[in-house]
């Protein structure tokens, strides 16, 4: 029997998130789902990774009742974690026939979001600036909407989303269920909350995020050696993969030209880069055919590995919250984890910001910048590229078939299967990943030939 069984929560539901493995009630869900579950306004605070999002999921499907009109809307600051919202949602909605959930944001022609809109979804997932125009041109109606959602709410805020949020808010039903869910708890989201939600119960979980499992550096490197202590502290430390923090989109692309010179199987996210390439960075991270992930702060929100060994901050973060994100996207599930910063002479003042927001004293060590060891990061996956998705009525199980049929790849060899409308990304294993495009073009998949091909590094 499940810890989720002390909720009476319907059974598909249950069994749903049983099948991906989740038995054990998460701290913030333990700690809002009754409340959430009896249509209360809730305020949760948990760090980064801690599974509000399965909180708010099983609370707005176990509300669904009406047979037709968008019953839960789902604000959140980016794109990706649109998308991820929405997938994590349809997970747990499998067992339930005909729950659509939709995502909007901006990126694509409006034009094609009304459209789809002509199919009223249940539950709808957007950014805050695209929801405003869907709701203006009228092709978004939200009066029989029971939920609102505003998921990473102080990144909303910092993103600037408040005055949209704001005028959404007029559209919406004054008799609702408000759920607030943020990773810190600065004025302005008390204030966020005051304003939205009434008499709202509040649930906040420790933010500290000195665990004892995550081991926190700082390194004084000069700016025009950084590059090489990052080549020098990937290449000590081996990890299985880490995730670099730049400050700007330049450093961004810098940073993984030069790791990728150096031979490292390395990706950059971040804003300037298309949206397909900015999936497929983190398709390539999150499969393991890339073994280290540069990208700016807001790129990385929307990134979802649960077992990050390294965190680096090439340049520490101007602001000491953005700093305390960093360092948690490591050591979750306690599991160890180390955070490590490149702090050039000019940044110092940054470092006591950090100290008192962490209330800790910085551990300095020293790097050897004369000696420097190559060691690239390799990975063992390379990522198959099918210019076929969900659109195609793909499914994982058609590729996994047309892959393993004859018997000369092993489902082992196969890793993680990644669906988007349009295309799918396969991880393989190098050693099969020749093969496979030649069995996918050969065999075709479901009687069907799509285009495919090996993504290649970023040199
Ligand atoms: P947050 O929004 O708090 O940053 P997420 O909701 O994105 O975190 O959850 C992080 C990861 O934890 C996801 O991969 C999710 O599938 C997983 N997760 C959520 N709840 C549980 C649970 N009860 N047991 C195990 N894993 C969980
Ligand atoms: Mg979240």
């Amino acid at each position: 029997m499940s810890d989720f069984s002390q909720w009476s929560l319907r059974s598909e539901l249950v069994e749903a998130i049983a099948s991906q493995g989740i038995t054990e009630p998460t701290p913030i869900q333990q700690a809002s789902l009754a409340d959430i579950l009896a249509g209360a306004d809730v305020l949760a605070q948990a760090k980064t990774g801690s599974g509000k999002t399965l909180a708010f999921a099983l609370g707005i499907l176990s509300g669904l009742d009406a047979p037709s009109g968008v019953q839960a809307l789902v604000l959140c600051p980016t794109r990706e974690l649109a998308d991820q919202v929405t997938q994590a949602i349809r997970k747990v909605a499998v067992r339930l026939p005909n729950v659509k959930v939709s995502a909007f944001y901006g990126g694509i022609p409006v034009r094609v979001h009304v459209e789809s809109l002509v199919h009223e979804p249940a539950i709808v997932v957007g950014t805050p600036g695209r929801i405003l125009e869907l709701i203006e041109t009228g092709a978004l109606k939200l009066d029989a909407m029971k939920t609102l959602v505003l998921d990473e709410a102080d990144r909303m805020l910092d993103m600037g989303f408040e005055p949209a949020i704001q005028t959404i808010q007029k559209a919406l039903p004054k008799k609702r269920q408000t759920l607030l869910f943020s990773a810190t708890f600065p004025d302005a989201v008390r204030a966020l909350s005051k304003s939205y939600q009434r008499d709202p119960k509040e649930i906040l979980l420790d933010t500290d995020t000195r665990s004892e499992h995550i081991e926190q550096l700082f390194f004084e490197v000069p700016i025009s050696r950084k590059a090489d202590a990052l080549l020098h502290l990937l290449g000590q430390l081996q990890p299985a993969q880490a995730l670099v923090f730049c400050n700007t989109k330049i450093d961004c692309q810098q940073v993984e030209q030069h790791l990728a010179k150096a031979g490292f199987d390395v990706c950059a996210l971040h804003g300037d880069l298309e949206q397909r390439d900015r999936d497929e960075a983190m398709v390539r991270f999150q499969n393991g055919s890339v073994r280290v992930l540069v990208a700016t702060d807001v790129a990385a929100r929307g990134l979802d590995v649960s077992d990050l060994p390294l965190v680096i901050s090439y340049e520490l973060a101007h602001q000491a919250d953005v700093h305390v994100h960093r360092v948690g996207r490591t050591g979750r599930a306690g599991k160890d984890g180390r955070a490590l910063a490149l702090v050039a002479s000019s940044e110092i003042g940054r470092v006591k910001a950090v100290e008192e927001q962490m209330s800790l004293t910085a551990q300095w060590q020293r790097i050897d910048l004369s000696a420097i060891k190559l060691a690239p990061l390799k990975a063992d996956w390379k990522t198959l590229v099918i210019d076929a998705g969900r659109k195609d009525k793909l499914r994982p199980g058609d590729i996994l078939g047309a892959l393993t049929g004859k018997q000369q790849i092993a489902a082992t060899q196969v890793g993680k299967i990644a669906l988007f409308d349009t295309r799918a990304y396969v991880a393989l294993h190098k050693n099969v990943a020749d093969k496979a495009l030649q069995l996918l073009r050969q065999d075709k998949i479901k009687g069907r030939s799509f285009r495919v091909r090996l993504l290649s590094p970023a040199v």
